[in-house]
């Protein structure tokens, strides 16, 4: 295969989340939060049989580093996520090598080849959540899923994306006529929860899309969303606004159990 910049979700939802990121030779993973299994069925998926260079972990929960520990020691594969996020999820990884974790703070910039790495505080209650934009040449691919409320920090920094995946995590009457308890739904609808569906629309509409060539709707609630409902529900708030006919970027919503097709740059 053949391409500049290739970038992939292979899972995407509130069970399990991890994207790829691959150009001029290197290869990032964004989060672990599958089996390895599952892990290895998503890349055969899309036939991508190449070195992964490094797992980038944005924070501590388990629907994002689930298998991190076992990819990193099957494939000797480093992980890199910032120190509170390690110290928390350490005793859950086994035993990793300590050349093979890198530790960063959030806010910190890196490289990994010709990939440069930006990384941004998000609203959510991880110990130390992060986001991440990514540039690739002349490129930029954000990811910003788990996110309280559509705060201006963050949209400053996923701002022009050529390439984006945005969480859609709820619609706000299934979830607060849905089974979770009283306490679970605070959570998910409080500032350090996960943005609804109009929530995503919201950040959307904050941002520059001109140079927006496709967005991945992410991180969805299994139990309190439908992809055909987020989709919906984002599209027409855009299409009021007129936002969606004048720019029309690709708008899809990430696969939960498969890999998205792949945005190739
Ligand atoms: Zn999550
Ligand atoms: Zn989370």
């Amino acid at each position: 295969m053949s391409y500049e910049v290739l970038f992939c979700p292979l899972y995407s939802s509130s069970s399990g989340n991890v994207s790829l990121l691959s150009y001029r030779g290197k290869t990032l993973l964004i989060d672990a939060g599958v089996s390895c299994k599952k892990l290895k069925e998503a890349l055969d998926q899309i036939g991508f049989s190449s070195k992964i260079d490094a797992i980038l972990l944005s924070h501590d929960h388990s629907d994002h580093t689930r298998c991190a520990g076992v990819f990193s020691r099957q494939l000797k594969v480093p992980i890199i996520t910032n120190h509170k996020t390690w110290k928390t999820i350490e005793y859950s990884m086994g035993n990793i090598d300590k050349g093979n974790v890198t530790l960063i703070e959030t806010g910190d910039s890196l490289e990994i080849g010709d990939i440069q790495i930006e990384t941004f505080p998000i609203p959510h209650d991880g110990v130390d959540p992060m986001g991440f934009c990514f540039y690739a040449g002349k490129k930029k691919i954000s990811i910003s899923t788990d996110l309280g409320f559509v705060s201006p920090k963050v949209a400053s920094k996923i701002n022009h994306s050529d390439v984006l995946l945005l969480e859609a995590n709820h619609d706000v009457r299934m979830l607060m006529t849905g089974i979770y308890p009283a306490s679970l739904k605070q959570r998910i609808r409080g500032n350090y929860g996960h943005l609804s569906n109009e929530q995503a629309a919201d950040m959307l509409l904050s941002l520059n899309l001109e140079k927006t060539h496709q967005i991945y709707l992410g991180h969805l609630s299994p139990e309190n969303n439908f992809p055909d409902l987020a989709l919906k529900t984002v599209k027409s708030i855009l299409k009021q606004k007129g936002v969606f006919d004048s720019l029309n970027p690709s708008l899809v919503v990430a696969e939960k159990d498969k890999a998205s097709f792949c945005t190739v740059l």
